[in-house]
């Protein structure tokens, strides 16, 4: 049980039996409805949060551009100060990935983009002066996955609040505890060296309802969705703008040429595909490799730390870690076995009857272009490897295996022709060559963070300016001083 969940049951305790001590409830009494459970910005229902919310935007409103970069400094400070805590509370709620890189991503926060990205544009001339300003929605309403809930929460808090917003979070409900207490500890500082209350709002149980009231709360302008394809799909039919970071299924292409140091190749793709158990969107999800580099990449990742698994025990352990519709017909289609989402690869080889090194990163196996593991987004560091003919043949396995999602996409090659061809084939929002995926997020390459990443409707790695509405402000025949 949270810690939050304790402490509002002890409020309510309280509550009920200082009533009863009153003689004011009789001793069956239910306990009274606590909209707000005395923990700041955590409430019970979407309906109260949002309307909060809409207080905390005024205040913001109010207390200006000095208060958003506060804020800010304050979220990114708490980020690595309690990312070992975080992280650790993260870990045992969600009980997925691995506890070292939860509090990697937390440290990661000070990369996300804040007010220093939000430059007016000026015009002058004969006609007068122009200013094009970037102006806040108000209450943002905001879905955040069980992969990575503070990091997100705490990423979208930068982005948002320095475009100016208040947020409502309906956290996964895997993920929405520790969700709460970063919450309540963000906005308990906020309210001490800002004098801000809920501008940073959650719905303490979240569910399927709690999205739905979000959604259709009039305070609620904008909505922001980082989860898979059946979330993105509800909140694109509430009828509100939602800017949507989707699922994906990233593929790793090996080219055949000369100059690839593919003891790099293989420590890059482990530690991209095995950040986290493979719970990254952007995580290399399977490789194919070209021709004679298909033996060299194997070898390389067993030689790195992998562990190759052989076509039974592959086919043992994909039995377990995909369910199929008990309608198994010609439509059927795969589903992922949540108990293995962001498993170890140590517990994963269990399942063939394997006892390995528990500190093994990631188990690959050799697979055909259609095997479940290469088609499906399965979020566990098991790689499939495919060989293909031709750099061209493996452009086409590579597009094919993404779907279309348009999200992230890698390379190994020194043939700049190849990384182009490559490039405008996949069209997808991150494309990185000759590194792990995360240096498409400034971890070991250039560039800012965001754990969402806008592929769905297009605006990419979210910013300040993607929670911001366009205004110009005219002033005509004055003040063309030049
Ligand atoms: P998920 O889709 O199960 O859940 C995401 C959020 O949506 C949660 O808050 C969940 O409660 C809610 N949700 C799920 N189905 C819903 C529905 N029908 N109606 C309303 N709300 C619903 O995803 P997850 O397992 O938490 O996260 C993994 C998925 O998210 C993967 O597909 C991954 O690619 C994607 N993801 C994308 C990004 C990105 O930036 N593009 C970042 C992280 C995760």
């Amino acid at each position: 049980m949270s810690q939050i969940s304790e402490a509002a049951i002890r409020d309510v305790v309280t509550e009920v039996l200082t009533k009863l001590q009153q003689g004011t409830v009789g001793p069956v009494a239910t306990p009274a409805v606590v909209k707000n459970p005395g923990h700041h910005g955590v409430f019970e229902d979407a309906t109260s949060a949002a309307t909060a919310a809409a207080g905390g935007f005024e205040q913001l409103q109010k207390k200006g551009w000095a208060a958003r970069s506060k804020i800010i400094e304050i979220v990114k400070q708490m980020c690595a100060d309690n990312a070992d805590r975080w992280g650790q509370v993260e870990f045992e709620e969600t009980k997925i990935g691995r506890l070292d890189h939860k509090i990697a991503k937390l440290h990661g926060i000070r990369n996300v983009l804040g007010t220093e990205f939000l430059n007016p544009h000026g015009m002058s001339g004969d006609a007068g002066i122009t200013m094009e300003e970037f102006a806040p929605w108000g209450v943002i309403g905001s879905i955040t996955p069980v992969t990575h809930s503070i990091p997100t929460i705490a990423g979208n808090i930068v982005n948002m609040v320095a475009a100016g917003n208040a947020i409502v979070f309906n956290p996964h409900p895997g993920g929405a505890a520790c969700a709460a207490l970063a919450i309540h500890e963000f906005n308990e500082a906020i309210k001490a060296e800002v004098g801000i209350s809920n501008l940073i709002c959650t719905v303490e149980k979240p569910t399927l309802d709690s999205f739905n009231d979000l959604c259709a709360a009039p305070e609620v302008g904008l909505l922001c969705i980082t989860g898979g394809p059946a979330v993105v799909d509800a909140a694109m039919k509430t009828g509100k703008r939602a800017i949507c970071a989707g699922p994906g299924n990233p593929p790793v292409v090996v080219d055949d040429c000369p100059g690839i140091n593919f003891d790099k190749v293989a420590r890059n793709i482990i530690l991209g595909g095995g950040f986290d158990n493979n719970l990254l969107c952007i995580g290399e999800k399977q490789i194919f490799a070209v021709d004679q580099s298909y033996k060299k990449t194997v070898d390389a990742m067993v030689r790195n730390g992998a562990f190759l698994l052989n076509a039974s025990q592959l086919e043992t352990i994909k039995k377990e870690v995909f369910t199929f519709r008990e309608d198994d017909g010609g439509c059927s289609h795969p589903v992922v076995n949540r108990e293995f989402v962001g498993a170890d690869a140590a517990k994963l080889a269990r399942i063939a009857g394997l006892d390995i090194d528990p500190t093994t990163e990631m188990l690959i196996a050799e697979t055909a272009e259609d095997d479940l593991f290469v088609i499906e987004e399965q979020m566990m560091p098991l790689l499939p490897i495919t060989q293909a003919t031709c750099f061209g043949e493996a452009i086409r396995m590579a597009r094919d295996s993404e779907h279309g999602y348009k999200h992230s996409a890698m390379v190994h090659t020194m043939n700049v022709a190849n990384m182009t061809e490559m490039g405008r084939a996949m069209d997808t929002t991150l494309y990185v060559k000759n590194g792990p995926c995360v240096a498409g997020l400034g971890m070991g390459g250039e560039g800012y963070i965001s754990f969402s990443i806008a592929t769905t409707t297009g605006e990419g790695i979210t910013t300040p300016r993607t929670f911001t509405r366009f205004r110009r402000c005219a002033l005509v025949d004055q003040l063309n001083i030049v």
